[in-house]
């Protein structure tokens, strides 16, 4: 399997004027191959997109979607007390029940708080996010080692075993045919074909 992690779902201030058909369309292409799509979204930010919302349970309803928090806004975490990262948590949580019918296990932190940074050294603030998160059965993901769509359409020997169950990183506003052509060459390595 591959995972697609698409971040900052649907954020406002890159909401262009068919930002819903551009997520729609991300999620056609890594459907289409058959991997799994791990949204990271934003809890306030998606209320202004209800057909989304709609979509996202549907597509969670078929298992073929996986999402997961971003946050209530795309806000520093590392900014909030204990107390603070507990009530958006819950708030967090109410909403994933109320508007997606399941729960999220993983919080995907705006900016990588908490974790480590993308070369792996830990970040120094933001050191109470993840302990607080597992409190309450949330693992915290970082940026650690990101993997780039256009780090495998410019793999001149695209090997499955050194991607396979790998995460992808991107936003939703990624250019969709560099996507595709990254997809359909791990599917070709996948099926031996290559
Ligand atoms: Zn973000």
């Amino acid at each position: 399997m591959i995972y697609v992690r698409d971040d900052d779902v649907l954020l406002k201030r890159m909401a262009h004027t068919d930002a819903a058909g551009e997520f729609v369309n991300v999620h056609n292409i890594i459907e289409k191959y058959g991997y799994t799509h791990c949204p990271a979204l934003l809890t306030n930010d998606l209320e202004e997109f209800p057909e989304v919302i709609e979509f996202i349970r549907y597509k969670t309803q078929q298992g073929k979607m996986i999402p997961q928090l971003h946050g209530s806004s795309h806000i520093d975490y590392a900014n909030l007390s204990i107390q603070e990262l507990i009530d958006d948590y819950r708030r967090c949580q109410d909403w994933f029940l109320a508007n997606i019918g399941v729960r999220f296990t993983r919080h995907y932190t705006p900016w990588g708080a908490g974790g480590r940074r993308k070369d792996g050294t830990p970040m120094v603030r933001g050191t109470s996010i993840a302990p607080t998160a597992k409190s309450l059965g949330i693992e915290v993901v970082d940026m650690f080692k990101p993997l780039d769509p256009r780090h495998i359409v410019a793999d001149p020997s695209v090997q499955w075993s050194n991607y396979e169950g790998r995460t992808i990183t991107l936003h939703w506003w990624f250019n969709p045919e560099i996507l595709d052509m990254a997809l359909a060459k791990l599917k070709e390595a996948e099926n031996g074909t290559s």
